[in-house]
């Protein structure tokens, strides 16, 4: 039973590697970025009430984010396992995502944490096609995630879980240190 968290900065190839770890090892792919994404393209409720948030690169309120994820993993098909990608994003959400856990009875494997240098994130970012791809929203999306989100890093660095992964390669040397550090956990 494989349950992993993967962590990074924007850009670091944290969605394109959930993706083709969810395929070879068969558990869903959790993305709380996906899901605002599809949320906004509906005009849902919660998609007219994180847009601005995207849009701008700031971090959609932490009880809105919590209450999704606790929705998602109330759904049957993470009993084989998941892959939880963009959460946790603050310290908060962290303590919140193992009272969760310790509700559901289950716990993580491991917190992979995907280091690529800043200059080679944004020249990754700029080459996406994504809205909030653009300089100015890449540049606070680095800064909420040096202000934020590395403290997150700390959170995890009490345990023995978290596993540092150099992330400046490309997408199938990345994966093989992955599968490497879930093999060798
Ligand atoms: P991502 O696809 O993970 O880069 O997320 C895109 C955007 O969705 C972020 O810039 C935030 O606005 C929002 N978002 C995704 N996950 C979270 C989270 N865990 N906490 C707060 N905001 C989030």
């Amino acid at each position: 039973m494989v349950r992993l968290i993967l962590f990074g900065p924007p850009g670091a190839g944290k969605g394109t590697q959930a993706e083709a770890l969810s395929k070879q090892l068969q558990v869903p792919h959790i993305s709380t970025g996906d899901i605002f994404r599809s949320a906004i393209a509906a005009q849902s409720e919660l998609g007219l009430k994180v847009q601005s948030y995207l849009d701008e690169g700031k971090l959609v309120p932490d009880s809105v984010v919590i209450d999704m994820v606790q929705e998602r993993l109330a759904q049957s098909d993470i009993s084989a396992g998941w892959i939880l990608d963009g959460f946790p994003r603050t310290v908060p959400q962290a303590q919140a995502l193992d009272d969760l856990l310790a509700q559901i009875k289950q716990d993580y494997s491991l917190v992979l944490n995907l280091q690529v240098a800043e200059s080679f994130l944004v020249q990754r970012l700029l080459g996406r096609q994504r809205k909030d791809d653009t300089e100015d929203v890449i540049q606070e999306r680095l800064r909420v995630y040096r202000d934020d989100t590395s403290p997150v890093l700390e959170f995890y660095n009490l345990g023995t879980r978290l596993v540092n992964i150099d992330g400046a390669a490309d997408v199938e040397t990345v994966n093989a240190r992955i599968q490497e550090a879930i093999a060798g956990r």
